[in-house]
């Protein structure tokens, strides 16, 4: 799969509002800063076991 906002290889599937969506690492942790309140991302976190870093 393909990221969706780059030519580079999606490392991260997401699904939003039903939308299956392929993203890089770069952009999932941008997409994760924008929407850090969405619940989605919250699931999305327990799957992925994300170091998260401050
Ligand atoms: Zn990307």
């Amino acid at each position: 799969m393909q990221c969706h906002y780059c030519d580079r290889d999606a490392d991260v599937a997401v699904e939003k509002d039903g939308v299956k969506v392929g993203v890089c690492t770069d952009h999932f942790r941008e997409q994760m800063a924008e929407l850090e309140d969405a619940d989605w991302i919250e699931e999305l976190d327990e799957q992925l076991d994300i170091d998260r870093r401050e």
